[in-house]
């Protein structure tokens, strides 16, 4: 198993800043996820990371060996594709010895240790049966499959997943997602899984780093990052939120009262740093929401009901207050009538405050 440590790893392109300044530490074993919207810098770190790129400043290791300088071959990693990448002439038990013959000589491998290595990996995808079969024979889920069996077929000592389910439909892709999770856990390995869908990172993930504009964020676990996110961006990647601006006019022992205008009151929140003052965000999750004010409680408004969609296992509305407006996830046996009044209140440990 491996650890993978990021020290201030930048990469630029012309007048680009890829990658700027990027500290990670990835722990063995670890499914670790860079989520970001497109153009962030995910592939870029990936491939730093594979060692496809050299960054122009920075350090990369392997446990306690410096590899920046690498060559990708020698660093025992294995990649798994968007396009999956896959050899369209040959059957899916050659695409996935390829990486075994090529090093047959310097891994001294017999075919029968060949074949064995490949039917375990195609076991490990649950692929038995297809060995014969050419790739367009196969659907995109298969596909996939035979790309992550190849990866895993050489026992890399880091998988790396670049956007692996973005070709694969809802359906399929929640499915693959359970997969590549058991996979990665039967077999302990240090994996870094590069995504834009948020919901992909939180539900794989032992760990998030959200990225924009070529800067780390953010890292921690899922529910970490989602519960207490530290900035703006990543309140708003991560999950839905609703975000008022307001000012600190209160201070006390793990809480602040923040004055939002736009709402027309104080809000108790949590703040995400010691020493918040000033002008800052509080951000409320939808789902955080009850029905009708707390009495003596902080953090009741009162609306009109805008706008009502009802989602199977909840119930969206939108409400109105004075010049704001807020969205809020109601138990489903709810379905208020535009133009209603409703009164919500949100506790305000769920309640957060982070700097603008
Ligand atoms: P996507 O999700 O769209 O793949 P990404 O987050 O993976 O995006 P990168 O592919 O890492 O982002 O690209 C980061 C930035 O660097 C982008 O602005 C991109 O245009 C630029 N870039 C990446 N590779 C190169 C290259 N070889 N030459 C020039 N610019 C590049």
């Amino acid at each position: 198993m491996t650890r993978i440590t990021l020290k201030g790893v930048t990469k630029v392109y012309g007048a680009v800043k890829a990658v700027d300044n990027v500290n990670l530490e990835i722990n063995d074993g670890e499914l670790f996820t860079i989520l970001g919207p497109s153009g962030c810098g995910k592939t870029t770190t990936l491939r730093i990371i594979a060692g496809f790129e050299v960054p122009d400043e920075g350090r990369v290791y392997f446990d306690d060996e410096d590899v920046t300088f690498l060559k990708p071959y020698m660093r025992e990693t294995a990649m798994v594709f968007q396009n999956y990448a896959l050899w369209p002439h040959m059957t899916v038990f050659e695409n996935v010895a390829y990486g075994l013959r090529i090093r047959k000589k310097q891994l001294r491998l017999t075919d029968e240790e060949i074949e064995r290595r490949v039917k375990e990996a195609l076991s490990l995808v649950r692929l038995e049966g297809l060995e014969d079969r050419y790739p367009l024979q196969l659907s995109g889920g298969q596909q996939q499959r035979v790309a992550l069996a190849r990866a895993l077929v050489v026992q890399p000592k880091v998988l790396l997943l670049d956007e692996p389910l973005s070709n694969l439909d809802a359906k399929l892709r929640i499915e693959m997602r359970e997969e590549i999770k058991r996979i990665q856990k039967s077999l302990g390995i240090t994996t870094v899984y590069v995504t834009h869908d948020q919901l992909e990172a939180m539900s794989i993930s032992d760990k998030i780093a959200v990225m924009d504009k070529g800067r780390v964020l953010q890292y921690g676990h899922p529910r970490e990052v989602y519960f207490r996110p530290t900035n703006l961006f990543t309140a708003e990647f991560l999950g839905r939120s609703n975000i008022y601006k307001g000012e600190v006019v209160e201070r006390g022992e793990g809480y602040v009262v923040v004055r939002v205008e736009e709402l027309g009151i104080d809000v108790k929140a949590v703040p995400v740093a010691e020493n918040l003052v000033g002008k800052v965000a509080v951000v409320v999750r939808p789902e955080v929401f009850t029905v009708g004010g707390q009495r003596g409680e902080p953090n009741t408004v009162k609306g009109t009901v805008d706008f009502v969609m009802f989602l199977g296992d909840r119930t969206e509305v939108r409400l109105k207050v004075g010049k704001a407006s807020l969205i809020a996830y109601l138990p489903n046996t709810y379905y208020p009538q535009v133009g209603e009044e409703l009164e919500l209140s949100a506790p305000w440990r769920n309640v957060i405050a982070i700097p603008v």
